[in-house]
């Protein structure tokens, strides 16, 4: 859908993926910042929200308040926090603002009131908008339908050590999508790591794995185990970029679609 420049106010903007989206943006060249927003008392309110992330001046203040800004633009980006986000959502619905939720760790309470908004404006959320992630998903519905019941499934995820919420929401839909092909319920299946005397491994379990450290930008490995043989599918992110690339591919699919809750699959054509 050809929308020229589109407007953009970006929350989170003094965040490590706010920032990296509003120097895209600049770079994208089809972006103009129309805001950029910070959480109440943050350091960075008030200065420029391109010199905030490092790529020279914008002439767009962080503020701290999105109902201000929200009716300058044509999509909103929401890369925050869970309480942060659904308050954000509730804001540009308000002010009719299409947006995009990169935001993960929201609870399913928080999920169905997005839904709900999502009747008021073209809201997609996405907890990994890398492409090859969302193409990773399609190929492990594929790989579990194929394999069955006699390969054990385990889901690895290793992240950056100041990631707050765990196991990633990537992981979390992977072993969703799995469970899904398989024909399982995850909340009776899923086992989120493993300590002391757990006994042997039953053969439905879906096990998720969480590991921390350094700077590492995101890593999901899926390993499907059987006698004598294994696949393993891993999708490595090399920098925050891929997801920022994404969020800005979303945001053109976005605007001016009719109200709704989407997500990269819709932007991709993956379903
Ligand atoms: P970060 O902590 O560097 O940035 C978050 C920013 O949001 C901070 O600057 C914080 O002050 C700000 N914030 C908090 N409350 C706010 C509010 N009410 N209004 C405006 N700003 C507010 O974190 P990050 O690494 O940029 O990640 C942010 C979120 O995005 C996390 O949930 C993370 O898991 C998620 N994430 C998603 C993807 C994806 O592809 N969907 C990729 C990377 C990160």
């Amino acid at each position: 859908m050809e929308v020229g420049v589109i407007r953009a106010v970006v929350c989170g903007a003094a965040g490590r993926m706010g920032g990296r989206i509003i120097a895209l943006m600049k770079e994208a060249g089809d972006f103009e910042l129309a805001g950029a927003v910070e959480r109440p008392g943050h350091p960075a309110l008030g200065k420029d929200a391109g010199e905030a992330a490092g790529v020279g001046k914008a002439g767009v203040p962080i503020t701290a308040v999105l109902g201000q800004v929200a009716m300058d633009g044509q999509v909103g980006f929401d890369f925050t926090a869970p309480e942060a986000a659904i308050a954000n959502i509730g804001k540009a619905a308000e002010a009719g603002l299409a947006m995009v939720v990169g935001t993960t760790g929201m609870k399913p309470e928080a999920l169905d009131r997005a839904r709900e908004l999502g009747r008021r404006i073209p809201l997609l959320i996405a907890p990994n908008m890398s492409v090859g992630v969302n193409v990773m998903y399609t190929l492990l519905a594929q790989a579990a339908a194929k394999l069955g019941d006699d390969y054990d499934v385990e889901i690895c995820e290793i992240h950056h050590h100041f990631k707050a919420d765990a196991p990633s929401g990537t992981a979390a839909k992977m072993a969703q999508v799995i469970a899904g092909a398989l024909g399982r319920d995850l909340e009776r299946v899923g086992v989120y790591g493993r300590k002391g005397m757990v006994g042997e491994r039953k053969p439905q379990e879906i096990g998720v794995h969480a590991l921390r450290g350094g700077d590492i930008a995101g890593e999901h490995t899926v390993i499907f185990a059987g006698m004598g043989e294994r696949i393993e599918i891993v999708h490595r992110a090399h920098s925050r970029d891929n997801f920022a690339r994404g969020a800005l591919r979303a945001a053109r699919w976005l605007v001016g679609r009719p109200p709704g809750v989407y997500d990269m699959g819709d932007v991709l054509g993956l379903k």
